[in-house]
């Protein structure tokens, strides 16, 4: 086991909040709960956002653009002096994984509300990040964990050693950006040049790797907890397999039927090497499940969208826990004390054309939100709020919970029949639809299956 500093309990009375939207309003929710005083920072765009007014201080830190705002690293530190926060937390993209600014957070003398600079690096580094796995005993995709060369023949004898179809994969890619798949030999070195030069220019690096491309595989991660002495616990597993362009748009929890002797040794093992690495706080192992195995292919080292499936399941607040965490407490629940019961649902909401995939911005005249038992909205939104084109698509989320999968099916039907968001156009439609579908209902979906669908639907 890696030695570790642990820092002495680090106390905090104020967190300010660098992000927005939705996820604000949720680490809002947590810290005062907690008794934790909130500063909420915004854009131009976001000044007249109600949660801002929620806050115990709102502070307008840019224009419009995020990189001018919500990525403006300067900015947020002289915010967090100015309202004399003692911790920030990033929420989810933005600068949520960025080590550098993990650091300079720590640097300026207030807590990161997330894992140390240096875990940051590594797992956010794809080809370290397998390294590292591998090295702890978690299954990967097969494939080097090296850098490819620029040796086109050595290249090719990777290529053939791993079999094809084969995928190429930028070192620091994310968001569904910089990989490619190579379906034969002939366009190995072309695909391999084109990923180069798009992952140099979208993420400054041109550092790639190759792994086997897995053919029908469903995504399932797994979300793990820790703190700083030591403990570490995972919190049971995700399916997130309903993707367009690589973007999840609907996730459960748990991955409908995976058998329990299949996947503990698997949480086991990022449990593991959690504490190999000397992880602290809240993360998720993403993995490629196909015929039975699991496959290993990058590690978020922050709070997820799709947290709430787990959060319903499990019935631990994994927002408060990573704040507790931050704050040097020591984690509340042993692995013997998780427990997850029935089944939960997430949907996102996304403020675009249900067709034509196009953003769609403007004022939202009327909402209605349904509610009931099992049921939870996790949203900025309301009627009369301005959906702004500069930002993400997502307005809200849907989240059920049912005592089986069939419950939360029919739960979340119910929901999308009842929402109603008038003024803009949304996905709502189209999850309707995806949500009577019968492969969907009876869980025997993989990562291509939403595409596949949406096609067949514009076909007929
Ligand atoms: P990002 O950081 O951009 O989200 P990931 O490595 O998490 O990239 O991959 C995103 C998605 O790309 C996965 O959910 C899966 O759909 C697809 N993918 C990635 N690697 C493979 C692979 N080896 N085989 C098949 N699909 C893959």
């Amino acid at each position: 086991m890696r030695s570790r500093t642990v820092q002495p309990a680090r106390r905090f009375e104020t967190v300010l909040i660098a992000n927005r939207g939705e996820i604000a309003v949720r680490i809002q929710r947590a810290c005062r709960e907690l008794g934790l005083a909130t500063v909420t920072v915004c854009s131009e765009a976001d000044r007249d956002a109600a949660y801002g007014k929620a806050s115990d201080m709102s502070l307008c830190i840019g224009p419009s653009s995020a990189a001018k705002s919500y990525l403006n690293q300067d900015a947020l530190l002289l915010a967090a002096r100015l309202s004399e926060a003692g911790a920030v937390h990033p929420g989810y993209g933005f600068l949520s994984e960025n080590a550098a600014f993990a650091a300079a957070v720590e640097e300026a003398g207030l807590v990161f509300i997330g894992p140390e600079p240096s875990s940051i690096a590594t797992m956010g580094d794809k080809i370290s990040a397998k390294s590292a796995m591998m090295a702890a005993g978690v299954p990967c995709v097969p494939g080097p964990d090296k850098e490819l060369p620029n040796d086109p023949a050595v290249i090719d004898q990777i290529a053939a050693q791993i079999g094809y179809p084969v995928i190429v994969k930028a070192a620091g890619g994310g968001g569904g950006r910089g990989m490619r798949v190579v379906p034969n030999a002939d366009a190995l070195q072309e695909t391999v040049a084109l990923t180069r030069e798009e992952a140099r220019k979208a993420f400054g690096s041109s550092s790639l790797y190759m792994e086997k491309f897995l053919q029908r595989p469903r995504h399932v991660e797994i979300q793990v907890l820790c703190d700083n002495h030591g403990n570490a616990v995972w919190l049971g597993h995700r399916d997130c397999s309903m993707q367009r362009r690589h973007q999840k748009v609907a996730e459960e929890a748990p991955a409908p039927g995976i058998p329990r002797q299949t996947i503990a040794p698997v949480g086991a093992a990022c449990v593991e090497a959690c504490r190999q690495i000397g992880y602290r706080g809240a993360g998720t192992f993403e993995f490629l499940y196909e015929n039975g195995a699991f496959y290993f292919i990058e590690m978020n080292t922050r709070l997820q969208v799709e947290h709430p499936v787990t959060e319903m399941t499990s019935g631990f607040d994994i927002v408060q826990a990573q704040i507790k965490v931050a704050q040097g407490e020591v984690l509340e629940i042993s692995q013997d004390e998780v427990e997850c019961e029935g089944h939960s649902i997430e949907c996102r909401i996304n403020a675009e054309d249900p067709v034509s995939f196009m953003p769609s911005a403007g004022i939202i005249t009327a909402l209605d939100l349904p509610s009931g038992p099992g049921i939870r909205v996790d949203t900025h939104i309301h009627a009369g709020y301005k959906v702004s084109p500069h930002y993400d698509s997502l307005i809200a989320k849907l989240i059920v919970h049912g005592a089986t999968r069939a419950e939360a099916m029919a739960k979340m039907r119910d929901v999308l029949a009842r929402i109603r968001l008038d003024g803009i156009s949304t996905n709502i439609p189209l999850l309707r639809a995806l949500f009577e579908d019968d492969a969907f209902i009876r869980g025997e979906t993989d990562i291509h299956y939403l595409e596949q669908w949406l096609k067949q639907r514009s076909a007929a």
